[in-house]
Parts: C-alpha cells; sequence; structure tokens
C-alpha cells in the first residue's frame, strides 16, 4: 500500500531578492504646486479647476521663467530657447498640472522636462535626425480614406477630430498636423470645414460594415467641448458596426480638472450609458510616460470614467531615452498606473522617426531587452507590449521582426493584412518593410555606412 501524501517538512520557496523592487517606495500625493515661486499663492480650489489650469497653461519660455524663476537654470533656459528656433518640432504648451509633476531640483534630467520642453544639449550632437526620418512617418494621411480619418488597419480605424491638444509634447508623432507652426515646421491644416468633416467620417463608416472599431483622436479630445464631442461620439453609437470605440486623451494626465468638470462627467455618463445599453465598449485611452505624471488628480479623473460605465481606461505611453528606458521605470511606470491608477498599462510605442527626434529613441534591441526585463512583474493582462510602429505596416511588437540588420540598424518586419490603399498591391503580403535604429547606437562600421549614405 503506498504511503499517504504529506506535505514536504521544509518549504524552500519564499520572496527573493529581486532586479526591480516592489512595493513601490515613491508616496502617492499630489505633490504641493507652492514649491514653484509662480503658483505660490494659488489655492487648492484654482489648482483644481479646469479654467485656472488652461489659462495658466505655459505657451513660451518667458512665462515659464515666470513660473520657475530661479529653478530653472539659466543654461538650460538658453537651451531650450535655441532648441525652439532650431530643432522643435512642437510649439511649448505646457498645463500646471504637468509642471507639478517635474522634478524642480534638477530640470536638466527631470524625465517630463526632457520629453515636454526638450532643449537643444538634448539633442544628439551629431545624429539629431536620422536621414530616413519624415513628417508624417506613419503616412497616415495617405492613407485617409476622407480627410481625418486613417483607415490602416482591417477593422479599426483612427478618427482624427481635430489639430490641437491642451498640451504638446516635443516627440509627438502627429507633428505634421498638430499644434501650432514652428520656425522647423509649417503645419498641414484640414481643408475641410469641422462639421462637414465629421459628417464624411460618419458617411464613411456607416457605408464600410468591415470596420468595427474607432480611436476618436486628434489632437486630443479634451480640447473639445463635451457640446461638439458628444454628439459625434452618439453619432458612432448609432452606427451599427461600431462595436468599439477608444477616446484618445493625453489630456486626462495634462489637464485631469478638464475631466472632473460637471458639464463633462455628464456628457461622458450620457456617452456611457448610450454605449452600455448598445453593447460598445467606450473606453479612454491616455499617454503617460512616466510614473511622476500620475497623481491623485489623474486617478480621481480615470476612477469618474470607470464608475460611469467606460468599460476600461488604459494607458499608451511612448518609450523615450531619458524618460522611461528602462526597466524600472516602465516598472514602476506601470505599477503606480496599476495599483494607484487602475488605468491598464497597455502600449509602450518606440518613438517614431520624425524629424530631430533620434535622441529620444531606442533601438530595436534596446526595446525587446526591455520587454524581456519587465516580463513577469505584472499581471499578464498588465503587461504592456512594447511595439514598432512600422511604416506602412502597422504595430508590431518588438520580438516580431523578420530580419534585423544590427550593424546597418535596419530591422525588417512583414505584415498580415493590406493598410487602405494597398487593395491593388499584390505584393503588399510578401514585401519586407524597413525601420532604423538610431545610428548613434550602431556599431562604428554601421555608422560609416550611413555617413556615406547621408
Ligand atoms: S497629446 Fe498626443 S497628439 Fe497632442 S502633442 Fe502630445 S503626443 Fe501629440
Amino acid at each position: 500500500m503506498n504511503e499517504p501524501l504529506t506535505a514536504p517538512r521544509s518549504l524552500k520557496s519564499r520572496a527573493s531578492e529581486q532586479p526591480f523592487k516592489y512595493p513601490l517606495e515613491r508616496p502617492f500625493v499630489e505633490p504641493d504646486w507652492r514649491r514653484f515661486p509662480g503658483y505660490k499663492g494659488v489655492t487648492q480650489q484654482e489648482w483644481e479647476s479646469s479654467v485656472w489650469q488652461r489659462k495658466h497653461t505655459v505657451k513660451n519660455l518667458s512665462e515659464l521663467k515666470t513660473v520657475l524663476g530661479a529653478l530653472l537654470p539659466d543654461d538650460l533656459l538658453q537651451s531650450m530657447e535655441r532648441d525652439q528656433k532650431e530643432r522643435a518640432t512642437m510649439s511649448i504648451l505646457v498645463p500646471p498640472q504637468m509642471i507639478n509633476t517635474m522634478d524642480e531640483t534638477d530640470l536638466w534630467s527631470d524625465p517630463v522636462r526632457r520629453y515636454m520642453l526638450p532643449a537643444l544639449a538634448d539633442r544628439h550632437p551629431v545624429w539629431p535626425n536620422h536621414p530616413k526620418a519624415s513628417r508624417d512617418s506613419l503616412h497616415e494621411q495617405e492613407m485617409w480614406a476622407v480627410e481625418g480619418l486613417t483607415h490602416r488597419y482591417p477593422t479599426k480605424v483612427l478618427a482624427e477630430l481635430l489639430a490641437t491638444c491642451p498640451q504638446y509634447c516635443g516627440h509627438c508623432t502627429r507633428m505634421d498636423l498638430v499644434g501650432n507652426d514652428v520656425p522647423q515646421v509649417e503645419k498641414l491644416r484640414f481643408g475641410i470645414g469641422q462639421k462637414e468633416r465629421w459628417q464624411q467620417i460618419l458617411d464613411y463608416l456607416k457605408k464600410t460594415p468591415s470596420v468595427r472599431d474607432v480611436v476618436v483622436s486628434g489632437g486630443d479630445i479634451a480640447n473639445l467641448a463635451i457640446t461638439q464631442l458628444e454628439p459625434f461620439v452618439s453619432a458612432l453609437l448609432d452606427i451599427e458596426n461600431i462595436r468599439d470605440i477608444r477616446l484618445a486623451s493625453k489630456g486626462l494626465m495634462g489637464v485631469p480638472q478638464h475631466f472632473l468638470q460637471n458639464a463633462v462627467l455628464q456628457g461622458l455618463d450620457r456617452l456611457a450609458k448610450k454605449a452600455n445599453e448598445r453593447g460598445v465598449a467606450l473606453a479612454l485611452h491616455t499617454h503617460v510616460n512616466n510614473a511622476r505624471q500620475v497623481t491623485p488628480l489623474v486617478a480621481k479623473a480615470a476612477k469618474k470614467l470607470r464608475e460611469m460605465g467606460f468599460r476600461d481606461v488604459r494607458n499608451q505611453g511612448v518609450l523615450l531615452r531619458g524618460v522611461n528606458s528602462t526597466a524600472k521605470d516602465l516598472l514602476e511606470l506601470c505599477f503606480t498606473l496599476q495599483d494607484f491608477g487602475n488605468i491598464l498599462p497597455y502600449y509602450f510605442y518606440m518613438c517614431d522617426m520624425i524629424p530631430n527626434s533620434e535622441h529620444w529613441r531606442l533601438s530595436v534591441a534596446e526595446a525587446q531587452a526591455l520587454q524581456h526585463d519587465i516580463m513577469g512583474y505584472l499581471p499578464g493582462f498588465a503587461t504592456p507590449r512594447i511595439v514598432c510602429d512600422v511604416p506602412f505596416v502597422g504595430k508590431r511588437w518588438v520580438h516580431q521582426i523578420a530580419d534585423y540588420d544590427k550593424e546597418r540598424g535596419i530591422s525588417y518586419w512583414t505584415k498580415n493584412y493590406r493598410t487602405g490603399i494597398e487593395y491593388d498591391d499584390p505584393e503588399a503580403l510578401s514585401r519586407r518593410y524597413e525601420y532604423y535604429d538610431p545610428i548613434y547606437t550602431l556599431p562604428e562600421s554601421g555608422q560609416a555606412f550611413w555617413r556615406a549614405a547621408a
């Protein structure tokens, strides 16, 4: 007869020392804005007012100097001035809420400053720009089915409702269209009036039953009055084939106060109810790049959306060197989102190949290593995929490369669907599509290749 099974006498497993330490050590509090000279007398009521935040959003370096005073080093200010004149692809626009998440004791290295207020000295001295970089590097406008509606994937589309945001990010992928002109870039403008353009978008979706999923973006929907956003999304909800709607707003983090206004809450509440009645998944996608930017006000706004019936609030960050390019940075951000904001860490995109973005970009090999290093810590459903948005392809997980020339930094990708402009292209599914690593990350022989090519 077999002996009865018993538990082993000594159990061996225990919580081990890990490369990343959990729980998080940074306290989850709204940083005190009164530490900045320009916000010294600002009351809590003012701070929590969307109107106050918008009115006091920093629009140029002289306003920044007024807010930061002596905290802003002169050499940093001068370097930012030169950057605006010589390299920047976005104008300055930073709400107080975002300034308050910067480390005033080290603004040169601060991750939020590094991507919202770039300085010339941040950029790579030899390769600030990749020879293959371009405006609209994802060719979204070429894939417009009607003006502002990018039809790239088989069942999903991107609707660009407007070309402004409550904040302008230095690395913006849509720098071609979004924001004000800067010395380096005269922006593209929509040619058709808003009302007619939006109607054309709705008409296209009604007559295209293969589309089930709409990203309602811009720009940023936080810059649309709720009296404009609500009827558009409501009309989308009336289209039978639309099953998923994702509202895209970095403003949930940049100006959470916007989403805490009564009129906005009431309008979004009506949309959430209508979506639930019709069995459509309505979600909000935000864009947070560093853990410091997730504050109690951001968490409060996200909670309101979930409580009213939004299916989810998810984060799509951008992988940026010096902002979130270590496993520790990424895990800290993901745990902060998940634990305190109940915001799902969903994707990190590699920074796109727009002009002058080289110092922010990582190589595919670096992105693959990061994906490896963050696996296993978070729940599987909250472990973000690091993706490369390959021109003419779309999002690919960084391990999905078909081939990789590490010497020249060229990765090759394939795809399994046609974009909206390839319906008559017989080679669309057999072609290899290229993506390029930053040249300064390559071995000397690879850099010599690009010097000769440039
Ligand atoms: S919020 Fe989004 S669209 Fe607006 S500037 Fe930033 S990255 Fe670009």
